[in-house]
């Protein structure tokens, strides 16, 4: 029989997100609401195995549902990747009678987590915080809606002075493997062509459609650049060869950087949080374990953390329908 669930540890891992702290809140007073003991586990795996370890109650986490980032600090721990850390990582638990481990982070920690729980079965439950939204088993991560309406917002910006002078803008946005950033708030800014490395559609489109801008009477044009788009070149180089190829526009390059990441968390995001934080804890009591908790049609459910971490998700190929349209 599963060991009863006295005691559960949080712990953020991997590139913060905003809404993390929602979702630590969430897990501790649900913890408080049933009276179960919380520990916060500062700085990931690498806390774990240092024993930097916090007992939380429901007023340790007071006003922090609207801040960006996470208490907890996030880390990257090479150490947890070999057997003698995951040991000491698991010694440190148990010393501090921890039962189970509620992961808050992307599809490394999670890998991390299901590791851990094979080889000491213990119990681990993921919920998906990163703005990419690149994880199977949830349409949404804790994030994602923050990070694509800080990018929209700064396009907006930048947008009035891309008109102002008549200018074409490339837009670098984060997204190295999935372009969900990109394409979203590309569809929500209006922006001419979006480059996204899940497809690659050429230079030759690319000044088509610039061409074809500039005939129809725009003024100005936003292009959207994830960081892993598929052309080749990045978004100094596309500027050149843009400047190069078609010398009528005036280009200026604005990368965005770790703005993306920052900032207080939207409604959605705390909302999506707080509930993806009762679903944890109320699993594992029920003695669920290995599982990542997600949303879909506005449901939770619950995805094998060794799916969730198989594969990104897919780019939403209708999206890109509907943004080929939108630039006509
Ligand atoms: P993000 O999506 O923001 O990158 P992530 O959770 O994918 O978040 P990673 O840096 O990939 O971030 O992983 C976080 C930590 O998880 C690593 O520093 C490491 O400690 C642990 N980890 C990742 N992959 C493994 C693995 N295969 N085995 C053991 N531990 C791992």
């Amino acid at each position: 029989m599963a060991k009863e669930i006295k005691k559960i540890g949080v712990f953020t891992s991997g590139g913060d997100s905003p809404g993390m702290n929602a979702a630590i809140r969430s897990v501790v007073r649900t913890c408080a609401y049933l009276n179960l003991d919380c520990v916060g586990i500062y700085r990931g795996y690498q806390g774990m195995i240092e024993g930097d370890f916090k007992p939380m109650d429901a007023r340790s986490v007071n006003n922090i549902i609207n801040k960006g980032g996470t208490i907890l600090k996030s880390a990257r721990c090479d150490e947890f990747r070999t057997p003698e850390g995951r040991k000491k990582a698991h010694d440190q638990l148990v010393s501090e009678g921890i039962h189970a481990l509620v992961v808050i982070g992307g599809n490394g920690s999670f890998a991390g987590a299901l590791l851990f729980n094979e080889e000491f079965d213990f119990p681990v439950m993921g919920i998906p915080g990163t703005i990419d939204n690149d994880i199977l088993g949830s349409s949404f991560t804790i994030g994602f809606d923050t990070a694509i309406n800080t990018v929209v917002g700064a396009i907006d910006k930048i947008r009035d002075t891309a008109s102002s002078h008549n200018r074409l803008f490339f837009i670098e946005v984060m997204g190295r493997d999935v372009g969900h950033i990109a394409l979203n708030a590309g569809v929500g800014a209006g922006a001419e062509e979006i480059l996204i490395p899940e497809q690659n559609l050429g230079l030759e489109r690319l000044l088509d459609s610039l061409k074809r801008s500039k005939k129809s009477g725009k003024s100005s044009s936003i292009v959207i650049v994830a960081e892993g788009d598929r052309t080749g070149k990045n978004v100094f180089e596309l500027k050149e060869y843009v400047e190069e190829h078609l010398p009528i526009y005036d280009v200026r390059v604005s990368v965005l950087g770790h703005m993306q990441r920052g900032g207080n968390p939207t409604c959605f995001d705390r909302v999506l949080a707080s509930r993806m934080g009762v679903k944890a804890v109320e699993s594992l009591l029920e003695g669920k374990s290995n599982y990542m908790v997600g949303i879909r049609d506005t449901q939770l459910i619950l995805t094998p953390i060794s799916e969730a971490i198989k594969a990104h998700t897919d780019i939403d190929e209708e999206l890109i329908r509907v943004s080929d349209i939108m630039t006509t």
